[in-house]
């Protein structure tokens, strides 16, 4: 049977290609989305029609709820868990901390850091050996944001994933023994719609001079660091971090 993978946030972006490109390496994908349903089934549509296996699931992974019918759902469609790609992330519009109120920070927060300490968790009791699975592994998506500190920007959102580079090291030691591997990468500026989300779709193209490498990146390069993480060829690594981000 198919190794299967969750990708939270796999609607567009990163999480879209780390979806199409598990399938062609022969895992059976669940692509998790918020709104965006119809980029969801799309991307199910496209992944069938090339001979692979997908289902899409609604959820909020801020909302406990719906993380638990998410795995529910998983369970049902697929039976198993191998993989978790806690990729679904946000920020909000650029701005100082001095303007920042309580429930941007909440909503910052609650979607970046308890929406994948959530899915780890149920991850964990899928996969943990003293559940009765059989080990698997988990990659989080950080951001080279979680070293630089974002000033300016969102020094909220870098601070949300300088709680998931934390928690990567932690759960890694905590369920190492259960045969579940944690890491995660560290993508820099990448190519998505998420900087538009912030006010500024031109943010790649701003500031790419100041990329090693001279030019942002695609979601394909950092999906291609999450499978690594993912599977086998990392069997010795665990709580640890693979920056995508062209030397910044
Ligand atoms: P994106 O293009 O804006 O896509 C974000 C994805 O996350 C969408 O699929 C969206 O679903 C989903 N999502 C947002 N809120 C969610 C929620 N509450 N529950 C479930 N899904 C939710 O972003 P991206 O650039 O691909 O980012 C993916 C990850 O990479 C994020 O964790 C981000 O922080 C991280 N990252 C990105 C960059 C970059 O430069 N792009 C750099 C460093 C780190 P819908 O479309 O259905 O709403």
């Amino acid at each position: 049977m198919d190794k299967v993978m969750l990708v939270t946030g796999a609607s567009r972006g990163i999480g879209a290609a780390t979806a199409l490109l598990a399938t062609e390496r022969g895992y059976a994908v669940a692509i998790n989305y918020h709104r965006r349903r119809d980029a969801a089934d799309e991307l199910v549509r496209r992944i069938r029609a090339a001979g692979g296996r997908a289902e899409a699931f609604a959820a909020d992974v801020a909302c406990e709820d719906e993380v638990l019918k998410l795995f529910r759902d998983l369970d049902q469609a697929f039976g198993r868990l191998d993989v978790l790609v806690n990729n679904a992330g946000m920020l909000e519009r650029q701005m100082r901390l001095e303007d920042m109120d309580a429930a941007r920070l909440q909503r910052v927060f609650a979607v970046n850091v308890t929406g994948s300490f959530l899915c780890a968790r149920e991850a964990v009791r899928r996969m943990a050996r003293s559940h009765g699975g059989a080990g698997g592994s988990i990659v989080n998506v950080s951001s080279m944001a979680s070293r630089l500190g974002s000033p300016n920007e969102y020094i909220d959102y870098a601070a949300a994933k300088g709680a998931i580079d934390s928690m990567t090291i932690g759960l890694a030691k905590e369920v190492a023994a259960e045969g579940i591997r944690v890491n995660a990468v560290r993508p820099g500026l990448i190519d998505t719609e998420i900087h538009a989300s912030g006010g500024e779709p031109g943010r790649v193209e701003r500031l790419k001079s100041a990329i090693p490498l001279g030019r942002g990146g695609q979601a394909e390069e950092v999906a291609r660091a999450i499978l690594f993480l993912a599977g086998d060829e990392s069997s010795y690594s665990t709580g640890t971090f693979v920056d995508v981000s062209g030397g910044r």
